[in-house]
Order: structure tokens, then sequence, then C-alpha cells
């Protein structure tokens, strides 16, 4: 299916392929038509025919175990599998013929003769389709009873529970396992009456390969596979289903939020766009952070003790309003400055930037867009015109060749990692570039482990490649890109040769990456901050634009370059203007046109020049200049670089509020604690990374006395003066629309509408899949993939870059270089994830990654605490020995504040984009002695403790082993 070829397929002129004639039969009396190749089965359940099935799964491969799905064909000899069995002209089909029914009564008893007959207590009663399909066919027991498997229920490991007694042998665990998530953890063993599906050598899930994703369950159609008492409570029609986005990163997958007595018992996959019922071990097992006891529940004052003491709501906004409007008048409106949050809606993230542009009159307002992808907006604003993400999620599984660099795709965004997966599967060529050997590098056609910070080199050298070979597309650059003999001069210094001195990758595999992605037809550009955390992130980024405008790879399905947004709505706070130079939908605040619009809409003189970014304000605070300021559930504490100078910062902050569900690191510090709400207890929208706006919808009241972030800020707004008589976050909707072109055909109706709703006759039209922006009427379908015919600049724009050193390279005193990044089983400052109990006890502590010649030199062993020390500061860690890292650099998570990698982290920043570079920095490591050895063992214990909560007795998955 993949078209192998260098020009492009998409080109005018091309033929397109004439699709085969439909197949016409009869399914139950009724004349249905399917494409060729389509099965029975599937062509019946188009047509609104429900066949009965348990090995069958629309995203598994077809094996046509079970029998269950027999159906009758005419002119057949027996009866038919209907799941494997395609479709021929002039069929005669019946399904519910009484050959059929018994048959399927007879399949139903026979795989009931091994079955446990204990419904009545088993988990998935209500769920189970073994047992509806029983009741369907009237089967109450079983003409063959025998010997029963006697099998004591796995409960090992922290998320869920393996009943192998109930275990119909269907295989759908085990394809989910190897096709889809393409790990292998388990198999079938033995024969006959032994088989079972279970590990290699039959040891306990987490000492297996198994990441926990949990999509094994999420098909197991019986009770085999069920979630472990604590994230599974009450049966069937107890429950509620509210589908809505996860909180987590930025795929924006759906969950379906199972809800009992006002608490959440479960989460299953939802049918989103973006993770179609699948999820990863966050999203699926990592939600009980909701229901925490840590969980603030009033107002926080520091009192003149200087202890924060409960306060209520009215005490805690009268003095947030009038310290922050006594800041503004005495020491001007710059004097203040607030950090909006990629974890919060749209809708409050708009209403944050109002506030501090409207009520307050500054532009320093931000957020940690500022920590991960500020080189992406400034990069690809300047090279294409948009900075998000060209393509979408889906197209990544129809690409020739994927091209990812700078991405841990598979741990920091799961579900996409699938789609990569699935590329693979389909045929496309996998080229991935890593410092480490990351999971997807392991898949990797091609493996290019450059050194931290030489993406640029990495670049430039296939560019000239290309470029040599005679693989450029001359045609896309010609027409539609500029500067292009400039940015050619500069890239022929690239020799791969010149490349691999400094990047330590051979030349040949430039080589031989650079021409496998310019032959390729589609190719897709997947990165992340590898790519943007660096004193260089936008050249980086304008980089990798490059590389794509070379190859005529823009424009169409399936190619594109893609970043991969972090945090949940990161991309959403960014379009609603949580930015210091820009209004919602990047609508420049030095443009006086855009002012005007913006002032006759708020009804408030707005200031004329850009704010400070996250690190100038930091900055500012550190030096008494920002003395009010505002933090709506961000971190910095854990964060952002060089810890004790944003803990200096934010002390030295005449007056810090804090709004977030945890007491947080930077809470902590806050004159003003706010309690805000979870995303299961809120109304609004996030906008996920392939830019495409979903719904967020409560399913549970607001923990205690908490509200709803936005609530919060419309009382404040109020208090500051402006009009505040929203009703709920579908106004605020409205208003953003009514003023930001991308999102103006983007309403909660459109959202909550489905086909055929009464809603949809009154003129709504429907989108309950999300809309993707630009979306710029209430009839817009939305935006699959961006710059089809011209880049939303006009002409794509080459950029003529040189290669620069990171800020701090290693030396005599620091001689390795650290890199910074993430797991997949904690999520950025872990405020939320480690108080997922599951994912706290599967992975407790942080480590170092080391090499085994570094080690050795070093004269550490894996598991050894060691002192990792940069010109910041020092932590103390556990040592992880493994190759998949390059010798002389070490890796270290950023998740947890008691070795907060953070800490030694360089602040230093691109100087166009202010993104700090987490991703290089000067360190050495150090042997600590055995008393600090036998120190930092009790104090890990104790965090483990109280950070995990006691699930199951699995020991970490993966801290120090990986
Ligand atoms: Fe949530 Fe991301 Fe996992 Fe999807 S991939 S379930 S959005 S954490």
């Amino acid at each position: 299916m993949n078209v192998k070829s260098p020009t492009n397929p998409a080109a005018p002129g091309g033929a397109a392929p004439v699709a085969p004639a439909n197949v016409k039969l009869i399914i139950d009396g009724r004349p249905i038509e399917a494409a060729p190749g389509t099965t029975i089965f599937v062509a019946a359940k188009n047509a609104g025919i429900e066949i009965p099935h348990l090995c069958y799964h629309p995203v598994l491969s077809v094996v046509g175990a079970c029998r269950l799905c027999l159906v009758e064909v005419e002119g057949a000899r027996g009866l038919i599998t209907s799941c494997a069995a395609p479709v021929a002209e002039g069929m005669v089909v019946r399904t519910t013929s009484e050959k059929v029914h018994w048959a399927r009564k007879a399949v139903l008893e026979f795989i009931l003769a091994d079955h446990p007959l204990d419904c009545l207590t088993c988990e998935k009663n209500g769920d189970c389709q073994l047992q509806s399909y029983a009741y369907r066919y009237g089967v109450t027991g079983t003409e063959w009873p025998g010997e029963r498997r006697q099998v004591a229920p796995d409960a090992t490991n922290p998320f869920f529970e393996r009943d192998l007694e109930k275990c119909i042998l269907c295989g759908r665990c085990i394809r989910m396992c190897q096709e889809v998530q393409a790990v292998g953890a388990i198999d079938f063993v033995g024969r006959g009456f032994g088989a079972k599906v279970t590990t290699a050598y039959d040891v306990p899930l987490e000492a297996s390969e198994c990441v926990f994703c949990g999509n094994c369950v999420g098909v197991c159609p019986v009770g085999a596979l069920t979630p472990k008492l604590g994230m599974r409570q009450g049966r069937g029609a107890e429950l509620t289903t509210v589908l809505t986005t996860c909180p987590y990163c930025g795929v924006g997958c759906q969950l379906d939020l199972k809800v009992k007595d006002g608490r959440i018992v479960r989460v299953d996959g939802g049918d989103g766009a973006a993770n179609h019922g699948l999820l990863c071990v966050k999203g699926r097992f990592g939600w009980d952070f909701v229901h925490h006891p840590d969980r603030l529940t009033a107002p926080l004052v520091r009192n003149a003790a200087g202890e924060l003491v409960p306060a209520t709501w009215g005490e805690a906004m009268d003095l947030v309003a009038s310290r922050l409007k006594g800041i503004v008048a005495t020491h001007g409106p710059d004097a203040v400055a607030g950090l909006a949050s990629a974890k919060c809606t749209n809708e409050e993230n708009y209403l944050f930037q109002k506030i501090m542009r409207a009520g307050l009159g500054t532009n320093n307002v931000d957020h940690c867009a500022r920590l991960c992808h500020a080189s992406t907006v400034a990069g690809l604003a300047a090279s294409f015109g948009s900075g998000a993400m060209t393509n979408s999620i889906d197209e990544i599984a129809g690409a020739d060749l994927v091209f990812i660099i700078g991405s841990n795709t598979t741990e920091a965004h799961p579900v996409i990692g699938l789609k990569v997966k699935e590329s693979k599967r389909r045929g496309a060529k996998l080229v991935v570039a890593d410092p480490r050997q990351i999971e997807l590098a392991r898949l990797a056609d091609l493996h290019l482990q450059h050194l931290p910070g030489s993406d640029v080199a990495l670049l430039n050298g296939m560019m000239n490649v290309i470029l040599a070979e005679g693989l450029a597309n001359e045609a896309f650059i010609t027409e539609r890109c500029e500067n292009f003999e400039a940015f050619k001069a500069v890239v022929g210094k690239y020799r791969p040769e010149v490349v691999e001195a400094v990047t330590g990758v051979p030349a040949a595999k430039i080589r031989e990456a650079a021409i496998a992605y310019a032959k390729a037809g589609r190719a897709s550009i997947i990165y992340s901050m590898g790519i943007t955390q660096h004193t260089t992130g936008v050249d980086n980024v304008q980089s990798v634009a490059n590389l794509a405008m070379l190859t005529g790879n823009l424009g169409r399905e399936s190619v594109g370059v893609n970043p991969l947004r972090g945090q949940n709505n990161v991309q959403g706070a960014c379009d609603m203007g949580a930015l210091p130079n820009v209004f919602p939908g990047y609508q420049q605040v030095t443009d006086p046109n855009a002012r005007d619009k913006f002032e006759k809409a708020w009804g408030r003189q707005l200031p004329a020049l850009p704010g400070l970014t996250v690190t100038e304000i930091l900055g500012a605070a550190a030096k008494g200049q920002v003395k009010g300021l505002f933090i709506l559930g961000e971190n910095p504490m854990l964060s952002d670089p060089d810890q004790r100078h944003v803990e200096e910062a934010l002390r030295k902050t005449e007056f810090l509020v804090v709004e977030d569900i945890f007491l947080t690191e930077t809470a902590a510090l806050a004159h003003v604690v706010l309690p805000g709400v979870s995303f299961a207890e809120k109304e609004g929208t996030f906008t996920n990374t392939e830019r495409r706006v979903q719904r967020v919808r409560r399913a549970v009241p607001p923990v205690g006395g908490s509200r709803p972030d936005w609530a919060v800020l419309v009382d404040l707004a109020g208090r500051l003066g402006l009009p505040s008589g929203y009703a709920g976050p579908s106004e605020i909707l409205d208003e953003i629309a009514s003023l930001t072109p991308s999102y103006g055909g983007i309403s909660f109706r459109r959202l909550d509408a489905k086909p055929g709703d009464p809603a949809t006759a009154s003129g709504v039209v429907a989108a309950p899949g999300g809309l993707q922006w630009p979306c710029p009427a209430a009839d817009h379908p939305g935006t699959r993939f961006l710059h089809k015919d011209k880049f939303t600049r006009g002409k794509g724009q080459f950029v003529a870059i040189d290669y620069l050193d990171p800020a701090e390279m290693p030396d005599d005193d620091y001689p390795l270089i650290l890199t910074t990044g993430r797991v997949l089983y904690h999520f950025h400052t872990s405020s939320m994830s480690r108080r997922a109990a599951g994912l706290a006890c599967i992975f407790p502590e942080g480590y170092v990654e080391v090499n085994p010649r570094t080690a050795t030199e070093l004269g550490i062993a894996d598991g050894d605490p060691v002192r990792v020390v940069s010109r910041r500061g020092a932590i103390t860690i556990r040592a992880a020995v493994t190759g998949g890292i390059t010798p002389g650099v070490v890796f270290i998570p950023f998740h947890f504040r008691e070795a907060a990698a953070n800490v030694l982290t360089n602040p230093a920043v691109d100087p166009k984009a202010k993104i700090p570079e987490f991703k290089v920095c000067a360190a050495r490591i150090e042997r600590i002695g055995a008393k600090e050895a036998a120190a930092f063992e009790a104090a890990g214990a104790a965090v483990t403790a109280g950070a995990g909560g006691a699930v199951g007795a699995s020991g970490p998955k993966g801290g120090g082993a990986r």
C-alpha cells in the first residue's frame, strides 16, 4: 500500500486510482454492498447487523478461533466463520437461522466446559461478553462438564489481576500486546488443556517486558483480566460513563470515566480520534490522584507567624485582588506577572491572560510552553507561518518513512508511539536519531545515536547528502519556498565526514538515513523536546523544517513536521495567548489592529509591548522587579532549570498566589493558595498536540471546598472590575471563537452534538470527535493537515543555519554531558502521577543512566547511589548502568523531587525562544561513602512509602534498570 517514490504522490497530474466496484450480497434478507475483501462479519456490522463474537476485535488481526461468529451461507458446505470469510458477489448469508443458533449454543457450552460458573461473584459480571451470549442463547450449563483448570489469580502487579481459570484462550490480549503494543510480553504456552496465556518463563508481569498499558484488559471479553480492586468497583448498570480527555500528555486520548457515588471507580479507553480506545498506563491506571487525601480542599493564607492556614474563599479572593491591585497602583502593571497552565482548559487559560492583560494591564503572562516548545512556536512560525503540528496523529500510520528525532515517543507520548509501530507494521521505514537507545531506536531500521546538542550538524549533514545525491524536490522548492540559495551555501559545508566528528554518528549512517528519507514518498518527521530544549532550540526546529521543505514533505497526507507537545493542553494554552507577545490565536500584541480588536471586546486599554517570559519573570522576581506573581497549576520549583535560583526568586516575591490541586513545592512557598480542581471535576476543552479541540467533562463533584479554576478566575475578574457574567465555560469558548479566527467555528454545541441529535436539526454541525484548528466557521470540518497548497506565511522560508556548541560543554571538572527527560510511568513534576498509587509503586524513584564504560571508569556499579554534580548544585541518586546510552553521556528523568534533575540543569536560554537548555549541561559523577549511601537508602524508603501507597508487592519497574 505504501508508495515508494521520491516524487510527490499527490502532485497535480497524477491519476487517481480507480476503486474496484463494490460486491453485492444479501445478509438476512437485506441487499448489502461491501468493498471487495471485506469480511462477512464487517459487512454485516456496517449494515447494523451484529454477529456474536469473542476472539474478533476490530483493531486486531483475525484468527477465527472461537467459532462463535458462524453464519450460514447458501451453497456452502457447513457453517462459515464470518470474521475470516470475505464477501462474494451474489452471496446469500443468514446470521440467525436455527442451524446457526444451535451451532453457537454448542460453541458456548463447549467454552463453558472448563469455565468457572461463578458469574455472580465475577468482577466482569454485567460486562462479560461470554455471560451475555450465554443468556442470549439460553445456555445455563454445559453438556460436557469436565476437569477445571485450577490456577490461583495473579495479583502481584499494581494494576490488574489475571485469573487464568476464566481465560477462554481467545488470544485477544496476546494479539493486542504483540500487534498493537509491539511488546510481546505474553503468548500462549502449553497445548490442549494445559494451554495458557503467560509471560516467557512464566515470570510475573512486572518482571517481563509488560508496560501495563492495560489495553489487554480493555479487549479481554471475559473476567480473566480485570483492573485491581481499587481501580474497579461496581458493575455494569451501577456505573455512569463520562467521556472526557486524559489529563496527562498531549496526545489527547479519550477516557471513559466510570463513576459511582460521586467517585471515579474505573477508566476505560474512550473512542477518540487520537486513541481509538487505546490508552497508556497513565491514562488507564493513573487517575486515583483525583481522590487522593492530599487534595487541597480550602484556600490557605499565610498568617503573621508565616504559616499557611485555612481561610474562606471570600477572605482569600479579597486578599488576592487587593494585593495585586495594590502592587499595580504602587509599582505599575509590569510589577505583576502570571504563569498560566498547560494543565488547565482553554477557557481557563483565556480568562487568565485576559485578567493579566485587561484586569492588571501587563503582558507579563507566560506558561510552561516556554520550557518545552517555545522553540517550536517561534521556529515553525518563522519557517511556515504556524507553530503547530502540521499533520494528524492518524496520518503517521500511512507514512512510508517516519523520522523521529529528539522524541522518546513510546514513553512521553505512548499512544502516538503505537501509531509509529503501526506504520512500521504496514511496511514503513523507521529512522530514529537519539542519544539513547530508546524503545523505538531498538525497533528502528536505523538508529543515529548522536551526541546531545549536535542536532543542527546531523540535520545539515543529511541535507548535504540529499543535495549531493540530487534528491531535493526542486519543483516544490521553486514553487513554494524562498531563501534556498543562502541555505544551500551553508549546508554545502556539512559533508557527512565532517558531521561524524561533531555528532559521533558514522558518515555512512548519515548517508543511509538521508537517502531513505528523501526517497520515501511520504516521510513524516516527529520531534519533541530533544530538539527544542537547547540554546539552539529555534535553530534545531528550523533545521527540521528545512529538511521537510527540501524534500517536499509538507502539505500532504502522512508527511510533515510534527512536534509532539508535552502536557495535555500546552497547545491550547499557547493558542489562548498565554504567551507574553500574542493575544489568542497568535495575534501580536504589537499589532495596533489586533490590540484595537481586543480593547473593544474587553473594554480596557491594553499594553502594547511584549511582556516577560517564564525565565525572565523569575529573573525579575529575583531582582525584586516583579513583586506580585500568580501561578496557575504550574510547579516551577521542579520544572524550571537551576532550582536554587527559582527558589530564591519565589521567596523574594512580595505576593505569591498559587492555584493548584495539591500543595506542590511551589505552592508551599505561596502567600495564598487557592484549591483548584482536577480535569474530572470541571467542564471545558483541551487542544491536543494535533490541534484537535476536545471536550473535558465534569464526572465528579469538586473535592471539599475546591472550585473549578474557571469559576475562581471569573470571580477574580469581577474583583478586578472586568465583566464577569459568564454562565459557564461554554460562553467563554463562544467569546474565544468570536476573537480568534482559527477557533471561529468551535463551540460546545458542535463538540457535544452527535449526528442525528436534535441540535443538528437546528443547524449545528456535529463534531463529536473534536475539531482541528483552523476551524474558522460553524460549518467548517476542521483542518487535518496544514499548508496544503500554500504555507500559512505564503512561501516556506529556508533558513541558513550553522551548528553551534551547547552553552556548556564538558571539561576537566565536569567531564560528562547530562541530559534529562521523562519516563513512561510519571508525568512532568509528578504531582499527579506520584499520587496515583500504581504508578508510584511501579516506579518509585529516579535514577541516573550511565554507560558501562563510564561506570567502570568511575568505579560504580548498577544500583549504587552516587552524587551527580553540576555548576548549579548536586543530587544523590541511584545509578542505572546500561549500554543504551553513549559513553560520556548520562541521563536523569526530571520527575523526582528528592533527586531533582533541575537542581543541575543549565538556565542558559535560546536567544529567540528563551527556552532553557534542559538537554545539555556539563556534570560529573562522584562515588559516595557508606554513611551517605545508608542515609540515601533510608530517605528513599521514606519517600517511596509516602508517595506510593501500598499497592501490590511488586518492586520498582525500571528504576535503576532501564
Ligand atoms: Fe493519556 Fe497520553 Fe497516555 Fe493517552 S498517551 S492515555 S493522553 S498519557
